[in-house]
């Protein structure tokens, strides 16, 4: 799945579009924010919708985003083997999240793999079958997500893993990593739970419990072989750059510092800045955790959406954030989540309440820390696939 670092300037096109395909599933997961349900939608974009879809893609060019085929479970859809040779002709690096249940066949696996699949991604909430079983409210989800995991390594399909933080799984944090580290991984998905959809009722950590969880991954990130990507923590870029501030201050070697950097998003892909989401029923929205539609895809272009839309721009804009997220010199990097800004207080521009940072009371000037300079606000920046 690896290719050459792509210029990506968020204004003009996200790095990522996730498409709901279904909300169907048989899971029941308690952190759920698509509320899923057993039986797929008749209100579902049809084949004929789904290939327009991807068909709309192309208007992001020359940019090319990377479509994420996700649910509820992908595996309900029985045209989704079509759907990825389709986005794999039009020229897309596909990834495909299935859910932790028997539909996800080695035979079917193998299909998609060669329709043109480039990726695959799968939840593991526990290091062992009880907590992640609990977690996904299936038994035998564990040992399903195993076989799919051991049917990815086994066809040569590039593996991520997703894991959730929340109150519940904060104690298997460490097991988790060494868990995920036996497998031969591209990407570590570290998503820290928004209070959305099912996910309303689950505990998140505190701000204090995030930052030591993201200092945690800064020192596994310089030991592991996979890149560490955070989901609704964008704050993690701003401890990277905290990190590495101190490590050139203590006079320690600089080349390692920039051969990371080089491997690393510069900034973060946010909601509806670098990140775009088309829910089951084509409403288009700046994430799954911020279920605003501005528009949907079978009457509007998902590229205007993106480009212009109040919202999606507004996203976009560091001057419209407002509290500490508004002051902090790291916004153009982070910006805080706006899905959990959104849900803890309803106001999409607030701050993250899981951040920790504390800015001066006025506005602090937009310096990279490592790089002396400012950073781009949107304009280009060069985002390797493999390490985001
Ligand atoms: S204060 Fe806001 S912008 Fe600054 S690091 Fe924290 S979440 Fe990010």
């Amino acid at each position: 799945m690896t290719r050459p670092p792509l210029p990506v300037d968020f204004d003009r096109a996200p790095f990522l579009v996730i498409w709901e395909t279904t909300r169907a599933c048989a899971l029941a997961c308690v952190h759920c924010r698509a509320d899923a349900m057993p039986r797929r939608d008749p209100r579902e974009l049809t084949t004929a919708e789904a290939f327009a879809l991807v068909d709309q893609l192309q208007g992001f060019a020359p940019q090319r985003p990377l479509l994420v085929l996700t649910g509820g479970d992908p595996m309900r859809r029985p045209d989704l083997a079509q759907i990825v040779r389709h986005a794999h002709e039009a020229g897309l690096l596909v990834a495909l999240t299935p859910s932790g249940t028997a539909a996800a066949t080695r035979a079917r696996l193998e299909e998609f793999r060669d329709a043109g699949l480039s990726r695959i991604a799968v939840s593991l909430d526990g290091p062992e079958p009880d907590m992640h079983d609990a977690f996904r409210r299936v038994r035998g989800s564990y040992a399903w997500t195993m076989r799919i995991i051991e049917s990815a390594i086994a066809l040569g399909l590039p593996l991520q893993i997703n894991t959730t933080i929340s109150r519940m799984t904060l104690p298997s944090l460490e097991a988790m990593a060494e868990a995920v580290g036996k497998f031969p991984l591209s990407l570590w998905a570290v998503f820290f739970l928004v209070q959305t959809g099912r996910g309303a009722g689950l505990d998140q950590v505190n701000a204090e419990e995030c930052e030591r969880v993201l200092h945690y991954l800064y020192d596994l990130s310089l030991t592991v072989p996979f890149g560490i990507k955070t989901t609704e923590a964008p704050q993690y870029q701003r401890v990277v750059r905290q990190r590495e501030e101190a490590r050139i201050q203590a006079g320690l070697p600089t080349h390692e510092v920039e051969r990371r950097r080089q491997l690393r998003a510069p900034r973060s892909v946010n909601d509806g800045n670098g990140f775009v989401f088309v829910d089951h029923v084509g409403n288009i929205c700046p994430s799954g955790f911020l279920p605003v539609p501005c528009g949907n895809v079978r009457t509007a272009s998902l590229v205007d959406v993106y480009r212009t839309s109040d919202l999606f721009v507004r996203l976009r804009d560091t001057d419209e954030l407002y509290g500490k997220c508004r002051r902090c010199r790291f916004r153009a990097v982070c910006g805080g989540s706006r899905s959990r800004a959104f849900a803890a207080s309803g106001a999409i521009t607030a701050s993250d309440p899981l951040c920790v940072y504390t800015p001066g009371p006025g506005i602090e000037p937009l310096v990279d820390p490592v790089a002396g300079q400012a950073p781009p606000r949107s304009g280009l920046a060069a985002v390797p696939l493999a390490a985001p």
